[in-house]
């Protein structure tokens, strides 16, 4: 025992591990760098599962090395090369060298942002990025972040684990803004004191499952959310929009939030912010726009147009680990007015004091990482220029995907976007031909049966792909399209700085190979 504690908690044993970190550094080198043929893991998961399936914790420790060639064995060589130029299916990063490096920096300095006591400068770092990112979505004057900075009253927003607690977040202090006292009291009482017959959350069909979640948790339950339909783009339906809220308010239905989606998850497109933004404050709605993909966009300022209206949000939700390449997990929520967190303020005597300027006063999270330190130590490294500049590859790559499959007659694009998710599917030329004549004649019943055959060709497309390991898509079910029923579409998210044209054509080369054989 004595033994141990000497071990791992000196400084001399770790100069005597200098081999061993060597060894861990090469592991980082490889696993970031050194091409790799798979590009998702070929082994079957669930043999997989039989490896790990051991009931009894170990017994003994085992000497560092020994854990890091287990790491390498068991994790490293089992887990998804999501750097790989061919992955290009999910939002999860290739990220730079250097994140790696951040993260052992946040682990070393083992801050907790709780309160300042334990979180000395890196409590100021937290509040200089979040002050960052709201002037980059609201422009106020400087002046405002000056103060704002300087307060201990005022707060911006949230350093958050990741979208989901965003949108938590958000929903909980839209939600005690919109009913006073709501936090104390409960549903419940509220209800009988005001006379609602209910509470409603309006968001498209294409909002994140997360929202859902939220509502869930808040105890309003996911039938609160009041869902929208989306047009052919894949934007929510205003019409529909202004239909709906005539006919909660005419049932008495307290509508507490309009959200509006800023990059969907599925199809990455961007809800006409502006003309939500003024429904929400005709009707005095809580306006969330929920930007954890595409909030990114707004560091440069050719992309900001499209976000139109967000100015106008009391909350934006950006993800830090999707669009500004920063390690898993970190997201943010930012408000509008610095008084907006105050619904959540709640102290303890003994760490986070009223006046303290703790940033856990207003944090739904307890104890927490010092992940601000991603964020500003990748602003510092690119800054606005640099961060356009990987904005324009993923834009030139997206449009490179696109062209190319148009330009294949085997192949369907479904659905584009601005932030560089694409949908599109397999549909070799004669069904595809077939299908759009029935869609024209209003045949439905062919219709329906040439979208099936289409939608489990994908189906079968993608699980083989991924069975093959070569490349990684992945596949989604859209109700927004020209066709009768649900289509099975491919998605790609076109951010990875390793991907070239060429992996594009190989990828598409591959899946039309699999196609054939199906
Ligand atoms: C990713 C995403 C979320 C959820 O974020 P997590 O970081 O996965 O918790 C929410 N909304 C949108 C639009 C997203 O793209």
């Amino acid at each position: 025992m004595e033994e141990l504690l000497k071990t791992y908690f000196s400084a001399q044993d770790l100069d005597e591990n200098a081999a061993s970190l060597q060894q861990a550094l090469q592991l980082i080198r490889e696993w970031l760098f050194v091409d790799k043929r798979h590009a998702y893991p070929p082994d079957d998961f669930e043999s997989l599962k039989k490896a790990f399936n051991t009931p009894a914790m170990p017994q003994d420790g085992s000497a560092f090395p020994a854990v890091l060639d287990a790491l390498q064995q068991q994790v490293f060589a089992h887990s998804v090369p999501v750097n790989h130029p061919k992955y290009i299916g999910h939002m999860t990063q290739a990220l730079p060298w250097v994140s790696v490096l951040v993260e052992s920096f946040i682990a070393t300095l083992n801050q907790n942002q709780v309160k300042i006591e334990t979180a000395y400068s890196s409590t100021l770092i937290e509040k200089q990025v979040l002050g960052w990112m709201h002037r980059q979505i609201y422009r106020f004057d400087d002046a405002f972040y000056r103060d704002s900075f300087e307060s201990n009253e005022s707060t911006l927003g949230n350093m958050v684990n990741g979208g989901t607690m965003g949108n938590l977040t958000a929903l909980s202090v839209a939600l005690e803004s919109q009913m006073p006292g709501l936090r104390k009291k409960g549903f419940l009482t509220l209800l009988r004191e005001k006379d609602y017959t209910g509470f409603a959350v309006i968001a498209s069909a294409r909002v994140h499952y997360s929202v859902k979640k939220s509502l869930a948790t808040l105890g309003l339950g996911e039938d609160a959310l009041c869902v929208i339909p989306t047009d052919e783009n894949n934007r929510i339906r205003l019409d529909v929009l202004e239909e709906r809220i005539a006919e909660l308010k005419q049932r008495k239905v307290k509508i507490l939030a309009l959200i509006g989606v800023a990059g969907t998850t599925e199809t990455g497109s961007i809800d006409p912010l502006e003309e939500l933004g003024r429904i929400a404050q005709r009707e005095d709605i809580w306006f969330h726009v929920d930007a954890a993909w595409g909030g990114a966009l707004l560091l440069a300022e050719k992309y900001r147009d499209m976000f139109h209206g967000v100015e106008m949000a009391d909350s934006v939700v950006i993800d830090g680990h999707k669009l500004f390449w920063v390690t898993m997990a970190q997201g943010m929520v930012l408000f509008k007015s610095d008084k907006s967190l105050n619904h959540l303020l709640h102290t303890a005597n003994y760490i986070i004091r009223k006046s303290s300027g703790d940033l856990g006063r207003t944090s739904l999270e307890g104890s927490r990482r010092f992940d601000a330190l991603k964020l500003w130590f990748s602003f510092k490294l690119f800054g606005l220029k640099g961060y356009e500049a990987l904005l324009d590859r993923c834009q030139a790559l997206a449009a490179n995907m696109r062209e190319l499959v148009m330009d294949d007659p085997d192949f369907e694009l479904i659905t584009c976007s601005d932030t560089f998710i694409l949908t599109y599917r397999y549909a070799p030329r004669e069904l595809q031909a077939r299908l759009k004549d029935s869609v024209r004649t209003g045949d439905r019943e062919n219709a329906v049966r040439c979208n099936e055959t289409l939608n489990r060709l994908n189906t079968a497309l993608q699980d083989e792909q991924k069975r093959r390991g070569l490349s990684f898509v992945s596949r989604t079910l859209l109700e927004s399209t020209p066709y009768p029923g649900q289509t099975t579409v491919l998605r790609v998210v076109l951010t990875n700085m390793l991907t070239t044209q060429e992996d594009l054509k190989e990828i598409l080369a591959e899946q039309k190979e699999i196609g054939a054989g199906l």
